[in-house]
């Protein structure tokens, strides 16, 4: 049976170049990067050479990049880094539950946190974090592209609302990674995370970028690693994958990649909208990451297509959370404005580097079928075609 992964905002796969680069260092090449042995020091400088390939990714220095485990703890050092009880924090709606979540520890450590809404497209407007801010505001925490809708978000123009009120900005840039360019000098912000398995390296990793001078407490306490910002043994595969990644990443955004793969995503788009009535796009008209798009089909159930369409040979998947045993639809649809059918009558699809044009038709050609099968079953299709 064939099968086609269009969920590359879940996960990528390890490219086989990131994977080849691994190897040596799970086998050969496994010294702890402190020893100050030959080991040691091949490591070290493994290490330190990923470090300066993520620098290049997020156009910083290689000294204000520190290695983490992936997105959700940068997002948590990043934040729980930088606020302290009777500290205001500005962040959005539409975050990532690794932001959330650690907003809402925040409020119950005795900060208090606003929570930024978005326009129907998905946006957040700079004014309203602006109009946010308060004396004790500390950390603006806004991401760069949303996971579920691809949506990009204004974070220069909020980066500099950030700068005038003298607060800290971080931005959750781990769905924007290896997707659009990253400049932390134009977005201003003093921490941005991202995540390994997101850009096709293994999961489990990931890199922070901490602004020179920023004080921020570290999140584990143990050796001097990483500049005393994070301890723990380096995952020195992990790392030397994460770099190797994010070389091609840099390699991809400055060649026709992102351009092809839009293209790509907006055919996939078009052709299944032409093939089905009553379906669109959630931030339609929005900037958008080129691999994403959210689509709504009215009358079925989003969880009901993505389990058919598996069935079929296809991985794309719905924003809706299973939350005390109930499909909770999307949190960042319903910020979007849309009514809780929409938002529970949409699926989300994501392109990565190994798609090809025989992926996106083959999704083309089956979307339609399954979506057609499913409302011949669906008793509100029923109900709206014969008034
Ligand atoms: N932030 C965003 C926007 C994400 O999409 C994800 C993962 O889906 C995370 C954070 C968490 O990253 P990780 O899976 O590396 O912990």
């Amino acid at each position: 049976m064939r099968r086609v992964y269009l969920d590359n905002n879940a996960t990528t796969p390890v490219l086989p170049d990131v994977f080849e680069a691994m190897k040596p260092f799970y086998l050969e090449r496994f010294g702890n990067a402190s020893s100050i042995h030959h080991y040691g020091q091949h490591a070290r400088a493994a290490v330190e050479k990923a470090r300066a390939s993520v620098a290049a990714l997020m156009r910083c220095r290689p000294a204000e990049v520190v290695f983490t485990s992936g997105g959700t703890e940068g997002d948590n050092a990043g934040i729980f880094g930088l606020v302290s009880k009777g500290d205001h924090v500005i962040t959005s709606t539409i975050e990532h539950s690794a932001v959330l979540n650690t907003c809402k520890r925040l409020e119950q450590m005795g900060c208090e946190v606003t929570y930024v809404g978005v326009n129907e497209r998905g946006e957040i407007d700079p004014e309203d974090v602006r109009k946010a801010l308060r004396p004790n505001t500390r950390l603006i925490s806004v991401m760069m592209a949303n996971n579920e809708t691809g949506v990009l978000q204004p974070v220069e123009e909020i980066g500099k609302v950030a700068r005038e009120a003298d607060v800290f900005f971080h931005t959750d840039a781990v769905q924007a990674a290896g997707k659009v360019p990253i400049d932390v000098e134009k977005i201003g912000c003093d921490v941005l995370s991202i995540s390994g398995h997101k850009i096709h390296a293994p999961q489990g990793t990931g890199a922070m970028y901490i602004r020179k001078g920023t004080l921020i407490q570290p999140l584990i306490y143990g050796g001097s690693h990483e500049r005393q910002r994070r301890a723990g043994t380096e995952n020195l595969p992990g790392i030397v994958g994460l770099g190797k990644a994010a070389e091609l990443a840099t390699e991809w955004l400055s060649g026709n990649g992102p351009a092809e793969m839009a293209a790509m995503r907006d055919h996939l788009q078009q052709s299944v909208l032409a093939a089905v009535e009553a379906a669109g796009v959630n931030g339609a008209g929005a900037a958008r990451v080129p691999n994403t798009t959210n689509l709504w089909f009215d009358y079925i159930e989003g969880e009901a297509l993505v389990i058919a369409l598996d069935l079929k040979g296809l991985a794309v998947s719905s924003g809706a959370a299973c939350s005390s045993g109930a499909i909770e639809p999307s949190h960042v649809l319903l910020a979007m404005a849309l009514p809780h059918d929409r938002a529970r009558a949409s699926v989300r699809i994501s392109l990565g580097k190994q798609t090809t044009q025989e992926d996106v038709d083959f999704a083309i050609s089956v979307i339609p079928e399954t979506v057609g099968r499913l409302r011949e079953i669906s008793p509100l299709y029923h109900k709206h075609t014969t008034v």
